[in-house]
């Protein structure tokens, strides 16, 4: 027993949302403890720059933003710590969490900010470029503007597909879509807007082969028509991946509402309270919308309001 260790917040996750939401506990003094995850600083450290954040006239990258909030939060005294957790027991009124070194926590409150995980291809090629941030992206609104005037290529066929297909379309010279079936699974009112926007042209029964590239940045995808069997090269600058996300909330999953995809429920809209008393939730393990660091540190914030009111009220 003497290995527990007791604390009045746990915050699980360490973008946007749990260094916000560290921010605000521990300016609150209830000396939050934070485990950093799998991915320290999260989605926004595979970004390369970020130019819609307020505050960054002008733009910073993603990994430098991060060590930004992480300095933000341990300032107020954060104990922020690498590792992950890897079990909860959210069954009775303390919050049992358990770290992949086997420490033991108990946590009147825990807020989850896990995030959620882009899927990508698995193609070396794709890691290669999407590490050295040299043209693979798996957020359109985040990334886009840097192919202003250039031509592109995402992959993918749902909604969030067409809707960054379409946003890129906006920006860019020409956006080829890479579709595997020869139908879209998205909606077909998202469907058909990306139909018969000019500079959308579709590819359907297509796979990526291969992302090109020069050794400093992407310079096209080789497509297969995975009916005739047929290599196309389509020259791109940017190359998209929109095959949907995975919110990484699997070990929540025994106490905590999560929706058919893995996302976990708001109790309240307009709040960040789960279906476990003093336990909240923020940025996109809850929201498969919006998915942007703004509003990930916005609910970031509410659930820190949100916990340090249940804490005032089991006094
Ligand atoms: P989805 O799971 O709906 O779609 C994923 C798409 O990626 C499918 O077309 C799938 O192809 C394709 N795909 C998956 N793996 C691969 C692969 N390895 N290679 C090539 N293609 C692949 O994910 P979304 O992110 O689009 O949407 C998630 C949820 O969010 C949905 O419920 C959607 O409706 C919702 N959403 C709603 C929006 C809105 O209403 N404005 C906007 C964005 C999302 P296949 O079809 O062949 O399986």
């Amino acid at each position: 027993m003497s290995d527990i260790e007791k604390t009045d917040c746990l915050i699980i996750g360490s973008g946007p949302a749990g260094y916000t939401a560290a921010i605000y506990a521990a300016r609150a003094d209830m000396n939050p403890v934070m485990y950093q995850g799998m991915q320290p600083g999260g989605q926004l450290t595979t970004t390369n720059e970020v130019e819609n954040f307020p505050g960054y006239p002008q733009g910073i990258t993603g990994p430098a933003m991060m060590l930004e909030l992480e300095e933000q939060a341990k300032r107020f005294n954060t104990d922020v710590r690498s590792g992950y957790i890897t079990k909860v027991d959210f069954s009775g009124d303390v919050h049992k969490c358990w770290a992949e070194d086997g420490k033991e926590i108990h946590a009147k409150t825990v807020i989850i900010s896990t995030g959620a995980s882009a899927k990508y291809l698995g193609l070396p090629s794709e890691q290669k470029y999407l590490e050295m941030g040299g043209g693979v992206s798996a957020c359109a609104v985040c990334d886009g503007f840097f192919y202003r005037g250039q031509e592109t290529v995402i992959v993918g066929a749902g909604d969030s597909a067409c809707e960054e297909a379409h946003y890129l379309s906006k920006l860019c010279s020409k956006v080829t879509m890479i579709v595997r079936r020869d139908e879209f699974r998205a909606s077909k009112i998202m469907a058909e807007r990306v139909q018969k926007t000019p500079n959308i042209v579709i590819m359907y029964n297509s796979e990526t082969e291969e992302v090109l590239g020069d050794g400093n940045g992407v310079t096209g995808a080789l497509i297969k028509n995975n009916v005739t069997g047929e290599m196309t090269t389509v020259p791109c600058t940017g190359f998209f991946v929109a095959i949907g996300h995975h919110p990484n909330t699997d070990i929540f999953k025994d106490y905590i509402n999560l929706d058919a995809t893995g996302y976990i429920k708001y109790e309240k809209p307009g709040t960040s309270l789960t279906n476990v008393r003093g336990v909240f939730v923020a940025g996109d393990a809850a929201d498969n919308v919006y998915r942007q660091a703004i509003t990930a540190a916005g609910t970031g914030c509410m659930a820190a309001l949100d916990a340090e009111k249940y804490l005032a009220s089991l006094e």
